[in-house]
């Protein structure tokens, strides 16, 4: 079986601040991390694995430095790697980065059978790669997936909803986002550590992928950024005070009048 993980290199969140010039992240100096989710679906991946067999693929779009991401991805048991990188590719928003992956995929020799991605980017945030690869690529995919068992024709997955989880009977190939309840990233091995440093990893530009160059980067982006900024925080703060029921029948009541509730 041969399982695909997409992985996307991000800054550790909660040390990043936004260029309010350029709208873009400053990632200068900040550590970077592998998307957590995205370590959900490796280690699904490696379940899958362990139980059947295959090859594991990493790939990652993204500057030079995600290589380091994927040795990480290496050196928890990920068979091969391929970082999608060129200047061209840059500023690409979720479509374009979808039709890219995809691009990638479609040059993979091997059938892909399975393709995992997180269930989101922490820096992102869109939820939308994943979706976006099925579609371009023409595979179904199943959203919030947090176990995957192997069928005769494909895959049995469970699906977390807001009320439990949906079982989905899917034909391979497929695709899955994958959310952190699914399972916990094993340890490296220091044996892999050693031969994820030693690893070649395959970067593939534009030379490699022979895109569409109308639908790549930031000019090929459908979307762009004009503006981020925080909310105006507005501090017309009122404490109730009194018995706890009367005071939640009144919070209630002051929510319905704002039209909160
Ligand atoms: C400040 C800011 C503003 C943005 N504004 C826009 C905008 O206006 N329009 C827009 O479309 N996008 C926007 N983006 C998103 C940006 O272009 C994305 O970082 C990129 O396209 C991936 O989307 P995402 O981060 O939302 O990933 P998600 O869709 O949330 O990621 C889901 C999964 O897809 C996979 N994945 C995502 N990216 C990669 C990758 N590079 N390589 C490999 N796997 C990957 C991972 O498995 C990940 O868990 C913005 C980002 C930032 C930081």
């Amino acid at each position: 079986m041969n399982i695909v993980v997409c992985i996307k290199q991000v800054p550790d969140s909660d040390k990043v601040t936004i260029d309010r010039e350029t709208n873009r992240l400053n990632r200068a100096g900040v550590p970077s991390i592998i998307n957590p989710f995205d370590e959900n679906a490796l280690e699904m991946a490696l379940q899958l694995k362990d139980k059947h067999g295959g090859k594991i693929t990493v790939i990652s779009m993204g500057p030079p430095q995600a290589e380091e991401a994927l040795r990480t991805a290496l050196s928890h048991g990920a068979d091969e790697a391929i970082l999608i990188s060129d200047r061209k590719f840059g500023g690409a928003d979720t479509w374009a980065t979808s039709y890219t992956i995809t691009l990638a995929l479609k040059k993979l020799t091997d059938p892909v059978d399975l393709i995992l991605f997180g269930k989101q980017a922490i820096d992102g945030d869109t939820a939308q790669v994943g979706p976006g690869v099925a579609h371009f690529y023409g595979v179904p995919m199943i959203t919030y997936a947090k176990a995957c068992e192997v069928t005769d024709k494909g895959f049995r997955v469970q699906q977390v909803t807001d009320h439990g989880y949906n079982v989905w009977d899917v034909e391979k190939p497929a695709a899955l986002t994958v959310v952190k309840e699914a399972n916990s990233l094993r340890m490296p091995s220091l044996k892999k550590k050693m031969a994820a440093k030693k690893a070649e990893i395959p970067v593939w530009g534009v030379e490699q992928l022979q895109p569409d160059e109308t639908k790549i980067g930031l000019n090929g982006s459908p979307t762009k950024v004009n503006k981020v900024f925080a909310p105006p925080v507005k501090l017309n703060k009122e404490i109730l005070s009194g018995e706890p029921a009367d005071m939640v029948k009144e919070l209630i009541f002051k929510l319905r009048e704002k039209k909160v509730l």
